[in-house]
């Protein structure tokens, strides 16, 4: 598909009337920008291209690596920053800010040297999370300790990857080149099982997250850290800025506490007591990308 690119992806263009707050969107991807089943867009694509021609950057914030974000932000009409693998790093092209936000460095290649789809643009990143390596050792001994039967990305093949994701080989091996977050399945395992794994994960100074599909192991960071950072390189640019956060996981939540607009994207999954801890919080009448679509029309018409 052919799609333009938001042209106003620099953080220094002007907006159209300097007297409006700067809209700024946050999304996760699986099961809200994406189809769960079927990882399409195309219901969103209308409510995308008005952002792009509104000048709203939409911020791709997910559990998904910088590989595979990056293939799929250059298929979309957005040039935005994005957050990979639950806040393990900010990305973004070297021209979208004037002034480098501090501790970004020229992105590195990825492991095995995929040619950029950044358009030839040089990629910047603020790297937040624990390197990959120190991640998987801490699983194996994690799994060690307490005789369970998690199984990491780091050992499954890409046909595993493939059968349990639903992507295709290629998808499935973007999926593999992880940076900061370890994706596991725990077959059989029940909700008390959990415990001792927060506890030991917590020992080593690292978390456990809950995405749609998998547990992730990973550093302290989060996605409403990755959020906040991004939208304090706005703020230097515009003054004040009203974000939008868009998820359907407990992995969002972080997002959504956050956000002047939090929209919850609805899912086979209820979440009790999260409308009363998050008062402004909207749930989408249908699910995925059509949600998306209505959400963020219903947002941009108000703002
Ligand atoms: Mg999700």
């Amino acid at each position: 598909m052919k799609v333009k690119k938001d042209a106003f992806s620099d953080a220094s263009a002007a907006p159209d009337d300097s007297r409006a707050p700067f809209l700024l969107i946050f999304t996760d991807l699986d099961g809200t920008l994406l189809d769960r089943e079927t990882y399409g867009w195309e219901g969103a694509l209308p409510a995308l291209e008005a952002c792009r021609a509104r000048g709203v950057p939409v911020v791709l914030v997910s559990s998904k690596t910088r590989a595979e974000i990056e293939e799929l932000r250059d298929s979309m009409p957005l040039s935005a920053p994005f957050i990979s693998e639950n806040g393990g790093g900010i990305f973004f092209l070297r021209h979208t800010f004037v002034h480098l936000p501090p501790g970004s460095v020229p992105a590195p290649p990825t492991v095995d040297a995929m040619p950029s789809s950044s358009g030839g643009e040089e990629l910047w990143m603020l790297p937040l999370g624990i390197s990959y390596c120190l991640i998987v050792k801490a699983l194996q001994e994690i799994r060690q300790e307490l005789g369970l039967k998690i199984r990491g990305f780091s050992d499954m093949g890409i046909e595993e990857i493939s059968r349990l994701t639903g992507l295709d080989r290629a998808g499935a091996r973007l999926a593999k080149m992880r940076e900061y977050d370890e994706p596991f399945i725990f077959p059989g395992g029940e909700p008390e099982d959990l415990a001792p794994l927060h506890d030991a994960a917590g020992e080593r100074d690292l978390q456990i997250a809950s995405g749609g599909r998998f547990y992730h192991l990973q550093g302290k960071n989060d996605k409403g850290t990755g959020m906040d950072l991004v939208t304090d390189w706005y703020k230097g640019y515009h003054g004040r800025v009203v974000t939008v956060a868009l998820g359907d996981s407990p992995n969002d939540f972080s997002m959504l506490e956050r956000a002047d607009f939090p929209v919850l994207i609805r899912s086979g999954r209820t979440f009790p007591g999260l409308k009363q801890r998050i008062h402004r919080l909207r749930i989408t009448d249908v699910p995925g990308p059509e949600g998306w679509n209505s959400a963020v029309f219903n947002i941009l018409n108000m703002a």
